[in-house]
């Protein structure tokens, strides 16, 4: 309920409350005009999406749609909807959106690495334009056109509008470079191409749906990766496995131990801002304990068990190689780079102080 003052405000909610008393609800609604309850709905309601696409099953896509109708028109919109699910198998489909608008966001689940699911897709869209239109609708809402709705964009704007958008888009980009195929496209397929597949790669990372909530928490997202690219890249690893393309494979792989593995503070800071509780830190852990072996485990657990002396052998360390000439320092550990390997051993600098 949203109003422009306080009496209309009042005025809407008593008009609101009327139609809750009308509902077989399982507990009698209540609405507030506290800021910090209405913060705490919005909290959950701004999760849905990723909580419910979350939950998705490993595998599959969580695709969000934005359609909107008259307001009249929402009730008989939403039940055609519910039908069309049914009808094209899919399960656990949830509408939400904003009904006081008529706009409407729905989440289904798909695969897109089988035929026979894209060709479902494709069924079900072209009875959802045709669900929309119907009811004098616009196939997108708050959100962009994008690629999935662009080549239905003749089809709601008639060819005039259509041809002028195209005129517009060719004087800006004569050849055609910005966003190809997005908000306008010829192709009347191509919002079957190119889609994106989510790969089954490791359970602590599967629920993730790429919103990138967890980016700007993470400490290393200026130095190599975020989260959500540590696990987008995961999951093409495991889809070039599957298509056979080694040498992309090759060089992900390559890249990925630094970008990925080593540079990663395994600190879950990830952890706190995703709404599936997605920890990428766990990932990390487990790749790194894969890698080490039996020797360097041993090791580096007896020294986490004495780590004061640990550091008290540093400090020493750096006492005694403040003593000698940086030269020959330098030439030790560039020695023990060569051996060890350069992220094992750090490279002695005449300018580190004493321990
Ligand atoms: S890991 Fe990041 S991108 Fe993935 S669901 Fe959680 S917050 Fe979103």
């Amino acid at each position: 309920v949203h109003a422009a003052d306080t009496d209309a405000l009042t005025l809407a909610s008593a008009a609101a409350q009327s139609h809750f008393d009308a509902l077989p609800l399982a507990v009698p609604p209540r609405l507030t005009t506290d800021a910090a309850e209405r913060a705490a709905l919005w909290h959950v309601r701004k999760g849905l999406y990723t909580a419910v696409a979350g939950a998705r099953p490993s595998g599959t896509t969580a695709l969000l749609e934005d359609i909107v109708v008259p307001v009249p028109r929402l009730l008989a919109t939403c039940e055609r909807l519910i039908e069309l699910f049914a009808e094209h198998g899919y399960e656990g489909s949830v509408i939400f959106g904003h009904a006081k608008d008529g706009n409407v966001h729905f989440l289904l689940n798909e695969r897109f690495d089988d035929p026979d699911s894209v060709a479902r897709y494709r069924r079900f869209t072209d009875d959802l334009v045709e669900l929309v239109l119907s009811q004098q609708g616009s196939l997108k809402a708050e959100h962009g056109t994008g690629r999935i709705m662009a080549p239905f964009v003749r089809r709601q704007y008639g060819d005039e509008l259509t041809d002028l958008m195209w005129e517009l888009k060719r004087l800006i980009d004569p050849d055609g470079i910005l966003n190809p195929g997005v908000v306008l496209s010829d192709d009347p397929d191509s919002y079957l191409h190119d889609l994106k597949r989510v790969p089954t790669v490791e359970s602590e990372v599967d629920r993730c749906v790429e919103c990138g909530y967890c980016e700007p928490t993470c400490p290393s997202k200026s130095i190599t990766l975020t989260p959500r690219q540590r696990i987008v890249l995961r999951r093409d690893m495991a889809w070039a496995e599957e298509q056979g393309d080694t040498e992309l494979l090759r060089d992900l792989r390559a890249d990925y131990d630094y970008d990925g593995v080593q540079t990663c503070a395994v600190d879950g800071m990830c952890g706190v801002a995703c709404p599936v509780d997605i920890n990428t830190g766990d990932l990390v852990r487990r790749l790194r304990a894969e890698q080490s072996n039996a020797v360097e485990g041993a090791v580096w657990g007896t020294a986490a068990k004495h780590w004061s002396m640990v550091t008290r052998a540093g400090g020493v360390a750096l006492t005694v190689a403040d003593a000698l000439p940086a030269p020959l320092v330098r030439g030790v550990t560039q020695l023990g780079r060569a051996v060890l390997g350069a992220d094992t051993v750090p490279l002695y600098d005449g300018g580190l102080p004493r321990g």
